[in-house]
């Protein structure tokens, strides 16, 4: 394992920064410790508020990520009243936690991990903390103790594994007490103790363990790992993600029936050589590697076997008997090893594995997916590793489930901010580059949504994939270059956003064009570009979310942009409101068409919007200029003037009303009109 400490960086950091700095380069080794996982520790004097000199203990706060952790992550707690602890026999969980508030230096710092005593009771100055791969591979075997000696020798100690707590704190101290030379300490089926005198002596350390381990590893694998006894189905990846695509709506139905679900796809070497070993089934089955991770991924993935399943409708049956099946297996586990008084969580796979097809992870967002699909690639390379060495073994199913349900972990949830009400939404915005759909997809990326960007105009609609990525702070956006005047460009575009975030939720039909002329000096191909686009274009993408919403099974919903032209025309713009009303009687009938399925399909009928707009062309105010009469300089405030509440209509207005529609506050409506005009007396809708 690469040693990433740094001389010209850590050389002159001391006390709480040499911490964190040690703390980070730890974290950016994802074969050390992954999202949130491990926790670091440095023993030091402090002054209190009065100026007296402490003893501290400045521990990693519960639920911070060691790859971005700072200062004011770490919670100081006073060693010298942790330290009698020692002397008690046993503690509750509740006792401990209470304690160790009391020892707080700081009300307002976080609250201190559960590992805080193992870290107390060890005297040396600087402690950490790890689950790395290698040591889990072979702690996770059916004879770690014999494994660990002959790696490590007596330099060593294995500690049998414990929930983290009091009693795991007490067997560590006891182990160092019994031998002060030992250099680390194995926690089984859990992860790495190291420690040092300085921070660079106790992460040097960790290095070494870790590489010890990895020669060890490389030695005795002779050539097993890497090498999937079933070779790797010879499938263009185009075709396997194609058959992906069609699995993956499939799959969030299934598993989204009570909460809704973002699902990611992997298909890289690793994940398809594990799925295609004929050991996968079985191996899958055995529990995560360090229990921590059982917070991302469920204690188990659901092994799905389609290889033989043709039909669209068979696949649909065996993802769905399937996934049923863990839930009721997920449900027996529960009602087996529960202790009293806790409820079941989410009895859904996180972690779904398939044959020839690769791996697909689940989340309330793609952050969350993302790290069940990190934590689970780990997952599969210590398995394999474990498993050419030995035979994967992991902790009894009662371990599991008391980790799984324990309080403690379970605190980590509550630090998560509140979901937002588009929170585990996907939707997809045509025309997201233009400043009404780009208004739309930023409203409803606030709103918690994840957004899949379409347009003709590839380069604006990267630039705001990247720009609302960047506020949102997440992947919450994809760009997909769309054309919805042909076929194949939606049906392909529709396929990418599977892939992007799983299925679909939302479809906002936004993309327009406008043309003005009166009907006799109207070009065939303005009239034809008019009905290819405002027509047209509705129906091929409208047709293509209805097919995806019914193969999902979870309704749908549908807003479409439309306009106040619909029930009020004016001159000169026969083939804009003539193709708009094709729209807006599509949606009628959609509505109509689709209630069976759940699916809502509802129209927001904007009066003129001029900021930023790509279809109010210097050509089309002239001509609506005429049209009116007026100047064309007069033009904005001329349509701000016709309506009863004298105002201009903005972008962010109409969002605000597609928001409404979009979102579960709109959910017995359904065929109906929002008209965002200021108020246009002709085009009330009746
Ligand atoms: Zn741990």
């Amino acid at each position: 394992m690469k040693n990433r400490w740094s001389e010209k960086r850590a050389g002159k950091l001391t006390g709480i920064d040499a911490l964190v700095y040690a703390s980070r380069i730890i974290g950016e080794e994802p074969e050390l410790v992954l999202w949130g996982g491990g926790n670091s520790s440095a023993k030091a004097m402090v002054k209190d508020h009065l100026g007296r000199e402490v003893r501290v203990l400045l521990m990693k706060g519960s639920g911070s990520d060691m790859r971005t952790i700072t200062t004011k992550q770490f919670t100081p707690l006073r060693l010298d009243e942790l330290l009698p602890l020692l002397e008690r026999e046993d503690m509750t969980d509740e006792e401990m936690v209470a304690y160790q508030s009391r020892c707080m230096m700081e009300n307002a710092a976080p609250k201190p991990s559960i590992e805080t005593l193992l870290h107390a009771f060890l005297p040396a100055p600087h402690v950490y903390h790890t689950h790395a791969d290698s040591i889990c591979a072979l702690t996770d075997t059916s004879d770690s103790p014999k494994l660990i000696h002959s790696v490590y020798g007596n330099d060593v100690a294995l500690i049998p594994y414990l929930r983290p707590g009091f009693r795991l704190a007490k067997l560590v101290a006891e182990a160092y007490r019994q031998n002060p030379d030992l250099r680390a300490i194995v926690l089984d089926k859990h992860g790495l103790v190291a420690w040092g005198k300085t921070p660079k002596e106790a992460y040097n350390e960790t290095i070494r363990m870790v590489s010890e381990a990895e020669r060890f590893i490389r030695r005795n694998i002779q050539g097993r790992f890497d090498r999937p006894v079933r070779a790797i189905v010879a499938q263009p990846a185009s075709e396997r993600r194609a058959h992906a695509a069609l699995v993956a709506p499939l799959l969030r139905g299934a598993v989204g029936r009570s909460r809704r679900m973002i699902i990611t796809y992997e298909d890289s070497k690793l994940a398809l050589a594990f799925v295609n070993d004929p050991r996968a089934r079985l191996l899958s089955q055995v529990g995560p590697f360090t229990p921590d991770h059982m917070l991302h991924t469920k204690p188990k993935p659901l092994f799905l076997e389609l290889t033989g399943t043709r039909t669209s409708e068979a696949i649909a049956d065996v993802v769905r008997d399937a996934v049923e099946h863990y839930r009721k297996e997920y449900v027996k586990y529960f009602e087996r090893h529960k202790s009293p008084g806790v409820t079941m969580l989410d009895p859904y796979p996180r972690v779904i594995l398939i044959p020839a097809l690769g791996m697909f992870t689940t989340g309330k967002d793609r952050r969350a997916a993302r790290i069940t699909h990190d934590l689970y690639m780990h997952t599969m390379r210590v398995i394999l590793k474990a498993s050419a060495i030995d035979s994967y073994t992991t902790l009894s199913p009662k371990d599991i489930c008391d980790f799984e349900y324990w309080p403690l972990e379970n605190f980590k949830l509550t630090l998560l901010p509140q979901e937002k009400q588009l929170s585990r939404r996907i939707v997809l915005v045509t025309g997201a580059a233009g400043a009404i759909g780009r208004a739309i997809a930023s409203r409803l990326v606030a709103e918690g949504a994840s957004v899949i960007l379409t347009d003709i105009h590839e380069k604006k609609l990267r630039a705001l994939s990247a720009e609302l990525n960047q506020q949102a702070g997440e992947e919450n956006t994809v760009a997909i270059p769309m054309d919805v005047t042909d076929e194949d460009s939606v049906v392909n575009a529709f396929q990418q956003a599977v892939m992007a975030f799983g299925g679909l939720d939302i479809l906002v039909s936004n993309a327009g064009i406008a043309c003005s002329a009166p009907v006799e000096s109207v070009t065939l191909d303005d009239w034809s570009k008019s009905f290819a686009v405002n027509a047209t274009g509705h129906f091929l993408v409208c047709r293509e979310a209805l097919r995806l919403f019914k193969r999902q099974g979870l309704g749908g919903n549908v807003v479409v942009v439309s306009t106040k032209n619909v029930l009020a025309p004016g001159k000169d713009f026969g083939a804009y409101s003539a193709s708009k009303a094709a729209q807006a009687q599509l949606a009628r009938v959609l509505a109509i068409e689709a209630a069976e399925f759940g699916v809502r399909v509802n129209m927001v009928n904007p009066d003129a919007v001029f900021e930023g707009s790509g279809l109010w062309s210097k050509e089309v105010r002239e001509s609506r200029a005429k049209a009116y009469g007026i100047q064309v300089e007069q033009i904005e405030a001329y349509c701000a003037d016709r309506n009863l509440l004298k105002v201009r209509i903005t972008a962010h207005d109409v969002a605000e009303a597609v928001l409404f529609l979009a979102s579960d506050r709109s959910s017995k409506t359904t065929g109906a009109i929002i008209p965002v005009d200021g108020g246009v007396k002709e085009a009330f809708p009746r």
